[in-house]
């Protein structure tokens, strides 16, 4: 299973996802109409996006009444059926991201679908910021990061020692 995933200290502040995303779901470039968003935080110039998780457990099906919100098994995607939402914003309430919104009319709940497992977001990050990847892949790259830092905690104590 793949999902998005946001680098943080590599993000450069630049919304080109904002507006990729806008105009993949409106066929319009307002970020008001993004599922994804790009926080700032410029007193330390730091950019930090954030996007829907799709929890495994997620909260926003849990409380939605007319069942608009499912997770689909096999992409792990959690699916907004507009036909069924009513607009009642309780999704928007459960969610622990603040990943679900409103779009630019204020009236339709949206929120990230992966792009159906093409996200258009990572097409237009030059920095490399958010990535699609397998879930795996990512354990592993974790593993030897932090596996790289206790070698280099050890080479100091080590040193330190001497
Ligand atoms: S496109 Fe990439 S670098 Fe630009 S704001 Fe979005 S996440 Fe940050």
């Amino acid at each position: 299973m793949r999902v998005l995933m946001l680098d943080q200290a590599k993000c450069t502040g630049c919304r080109a996802c904002e507006y990729a995303c806008s105009f993949e779901h409106t066929g319009k470039f307002n970020p008001l109409d993004s599922r994804i968003k790009v926080n700032e935080f410029w007193e330390d110039l730091t950019f930090v996006p954030s996007v829907c998780l799709q929890c495994e457990r997620a909260y926003c099906e849990e409380v939605c009444p007319t069942s608009a919100l499912t997770k689909n098994p096999e992409t792990g995607v959690v699916e907004l059926e507009k036909e069924k939402c009513i607009g009642c914003k309780q999704c928007i309430v459960a969610c622990p991201w603040g990943s679900i919104k409103l779009d630019h009319t204020g009236k339709e709940v949206i929120k990230c679908d992966n792009c159906g497992g093409d996200p258009a977001c990572i097409k237009v990050c030059y920095p490399d910021a958010l990535s699609y990847e397998e879930v795996e892949d990512i354990t592993n790259v974790k593993v030897l990061e932090t596996a790289t830092r206790l070698k280099e905690i050890a080479k100091d104590l080590v040193k330190g020692g001497a």
